[in-house]
């Protein structure tokens, strides 16, 4: 079963850089060489691995409303899109979330680790560990909803329903399958990146004409304290847009107007990008995979090899593991260290 499952999701070895993983990184060293280096469990431990294995599909109550909205407002783009976004077949898509919701929620509390959909979806880390919560999911189930709700009602999103009408061509990201080759930005026109694997990939993206687009990402978790600047994965999907159409980091005459909508409460952050926005976005992403370099043997992104695990370091806030789904392989693993 694990070896399917690893198979099943090998992909390049070369190191990668997203916005998830720098913060993993960011927020403990520890919980980034369990999430991004398993394979190196293999070499210590069959059984950590196996830990691993579970922990790593495991979700808390909060990223489960992340990604059921996701799927929820793609499930409602796409009617939109074919012009069927009726009370009803909304209502029938917001019933069709529910009921898997309370599918995963069974399986998930009884603890049915060899069930297809636990290595489709996961489950919650809350059931993992043995915390009773079920009395959360109905209101669960009915944040998902207001999610949706809202996002339907706010101004920014019904101009969408006008440019689908006009037939803009439009992308809408299918998180249930997410298309991994599309997701890839093209760093060779980059030379310091060009080593780097950067995965990114919006919400939502519409191009109005040869030079004009408008990128929109939706979030549901902790909104920013500050709203001065653009949103660093704005910055990098309109890099993603500009070196696959220039071949080159140049903005020139092209306009790209980026939205990021957090849920529920409808705040939107968004900006016109400059080419300053593309310049400083580039200078983030060579420091921070710089930084990511310095946990590989011979710092060598190519080959991606994670020093010793006892490098990575422990958060000292213990705010933090409370909720982490790795703290039982993180236990584990002292054994070992
Ligand atoms: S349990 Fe704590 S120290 Fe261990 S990986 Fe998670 S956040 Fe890091």
């Amino acid at each position: 079963m694990y070896r399917n499952f690893h198979n099943r999701h090998r992909k390049t070895n070369k190191l990668s850089r997203s916005h998830t993983r720098i913060s993993t990184l960011e927020y403990c060293e520890k919980k980034y060489f369990l999430n991004y280096y398993t394979f190196s469990l293999k070499k210590i431990d069959q059984k950590l691995r196996e830990t691993w294995v579970i922990n790593k599909k495991l979700k808390t109550l909060e990223m489960w409303i992340g990604e059921k909205t996701h799927y929820l407002i793609s499930d409602y783009l796409n009617l939109l899109k074919n012009n069927e976004d009726t009370t009803e077949n909304i209502n029938k898509i917001k019933e069709g979330i529910a009921e898997e919701m309370h599918y995963d929620f069974d399986n998930s509390k009884n603890r049915k680790f060899e069930e297809p959909a636990f290595w489709e979806r996961g489950w919650l880390c809350e059931h993992y560990y043995w915390e009773n919560i079920d009395d959360k999911l109905e209101e669960t189930i009915q944040k998902v909803w207001t999610n949706l709700d809202n996002f339907i009602k706010s101004p920014r999103v019904s101009k969408i329903k006008d440019y689908v009408d006009l037939k803009y061509p439009i992308y809408i990201e299918n998180p249930k399958n997410p298309d991994f080759e599309s997701m890839r930005v093209d760093t060779r026109w980059i030379p310091e990146l060009k080593d780097i694997s950067i995965m990114a990939s919006p919400d939502f993206w519409i191009k109005f004409s040869n030079n004009k687009y408008l990128i929109l990402d939706w979030k549901t978790g902790k909104e920013p304290e500050t709203s001065f600047w653009i949103p660093e994965q704005l910055r990098i999907y309109a890099l993603k847009t500009i070196l696959k159409k220039n071949r080159s980091p140049e903005l020139w005459d092209n306009e790209i107007e980026s939205h990021e909508l957090y849920l529920p409460s409808t705040n939107t952050y968004w900006g016109k990008i400059t080419q300053e926005d593309i310049d400083e976005i580039i200078k983030l992403i060579i420091q921070d995979t710089n930084f990511q370099k310095t946990f590989l043997v011979d710092q060598d992104p190519f080959k991606n090899q994670p020093i010793s695990s006892t490098t990575f370091s422990r958060t000292q806030d213990e705010e933090k593991c409370k909720t982490c789904p790795f703290r039982k392989v993180c236990e584990d693993l002292k054994a070992f260290e």
